[in-house]
């Protein structure tokens, strides 16, 4: 297979290779962001349309040899048109981050002023941190979660109309709860303001039916396609017909070269598996797990951020415990559990230490977790904070998570 040829060139680069896909094969995945696509997605990924530039949109390119390319390049607009119910989807964007900035783009004059959730909140970087582009050339108001981890609606419609945002950004990184895109719509035409949703983790939530769509809400929406939607690395656009153009001129040349037709190809497969009716059992199935996982933290005395989740995520709050997301996610790592520290609302300690662990069920789900084994991951999770410096028990329980990885083997 593909690995023995580049053994024969690279040993180095195939040894890590194989290395890495050792340890997504034992290790138990809860990075919530995190997925595991098909192998007919990597193959697209891998294939000889990696070798073609393309740029401009299909049937309208810049290079000549594109008739395929045009075809794949249709062919995953189409399914994204139809999965979302919009009127234009933009296949190019290389990451959710440059979907973003492409929006942006289009809709905004730097200087303007944007509201978005904020970073420690559980927003992205991309929706107004001071690290990110969207931090340094616009006007950043921010809105948080309250202390049951919710967003309040009215502070948000309060702080829109104090401070005039030209565009509003719903959408986030770590937020458990279902967002009401229609109350932000309705903030954001209270002011003129343009809407934007961001549904880069819940896209494939959208999708199978157990999160309300922000299509008819929001102007913009942008996603990635490597999250929830569980297929390659990158970015889709949607917007309504009004917006087409200025959005593809964004996207081309706005902020991009010629899109990688290798992966949109794989974009093309990922959302003809997400129109599958196993997609759905599979949608439901993470927020199932989700569920499960959250009772089982609860049922062993840990705490979690807004005491219950409504998606596909959740934040264990370590602070009752004196421990640090930090800390603990390594331990995690100890007992073949990867998961990334994460602030919780309020958090006393840095972002580079937290008081957080977030926790996600997509990739699990793909590999065909279900609740019972969510409440045994949950109790591995416990036992490895309670734990943390008995090296004999941490074994025992990396022992358990292997068993777990026995069950359902991946690829
Ligand atoms: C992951 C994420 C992004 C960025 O995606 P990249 O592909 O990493 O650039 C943007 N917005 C939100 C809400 C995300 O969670």
């Amino acid at each position: 297979m593909e690995l023995d040829v580049i053994k024969q060139v690279d040993p180095q680069v195939a040894e890590y290779i194989e290395k890495e896909l050792k340890r997504q094969q034992t290790t138990i995945e809860l990075i919530a962001s995190e997925n595991f696509t098909s192998k007919a997605v990597m193959a697209a990924c891998g294939s000889v349309l990696t070798n073609k530039y393309a740029e401009g949109k299909p049937y309208k390119r810049f290079y000549n040899g594109c008739d395929n390319v045009d075809v794949i390049e249709e062919l995953a607009q189409e399914r994204a048109k139809k999965l979302f119910n919009v009127g234009h989807a933009n296949v190019q964007p290389h990451s959710g981050a440059q979907a973003n900035m492409a929006v942006f783009l289009y809709a905004l004059k730097a200087g303007d002023t944007i509201m978005g959730m904020d970073l420690s909140n559980g927003g992205h970087l991309t929706h107004g941190s001071p690290v990110n582009f969207s931090g340094m050339y616009f006007n950043v108001v921010s809105y948080g979660v309250d202390e049951n981890g919710c967003i309040n609606y009215d502070e948000v419609a309060k702080l829109a109309q104090q401070h005039k945002p030209k565009m509003i950004i719903c959408g986030a990184s770590n937020y458990s709860k279902i967002i009401d895109f229609k109350r932000f719509r309705e903030i954001a035409d209270s002011i003129g303001a343009y809407l934007m949703a961001d549904i880069a983790h819940i896209a494939g939530l959208v999708i199978g039916g157990v999160h309300p769509s922000p299509a008819g809400y929001a102007h913009f929406i942008t996603t990635t396609t490597h999250k929830s939607l569980r297929g390659p690395r990158g970015g889709i656009i949607m917007c309504e017909d009004e917006h087409a153009a200025g959005i593809d001129k964004a996207v081309f040349p706005g902020v991009q070269g010629g899109p990688l037709e290798h992966i949109i190809a794989g974009k093309a497969i990922a959302l003809l598996e997400a129109s599958k009716p196993e997609f759905k059992t599979y949608a439901e199935q993470i927020v199932k797990n989700a569920k499960a996982l959250a009772t089982g933290l609860i049922d062993e005395a840990m705490e979690i951020v807004g005491g219950c989740t409504e998606n596909h995520l959740m934040t264990l709050d370590l602070r009752k415990y004196n421990k640090t997301g930090k800390d603990i996610a390594n331990i995690l790592e100890k007992v073949g559990i990867t998961a990334n520290k994460n602030t919780v609302p309020n958090d006393p300690q840095s972002p580079f230490v937290t008081s957080g662990i977030r926790l996600g069920t997509p990739a699990v789900t793909t590999r065909g977790f279900k609740e019972e084994d969510m409440n045994e991951v949950a109790k591995i999770i416990a036992s490895a904070v309670f734990s943390s410096d008995n090296e004999l028990g941490l074994k025992n329980l990396k022992e358990r998570s292997f068993k777990l990885c026995l069950k359902y083997p991946l690829y």
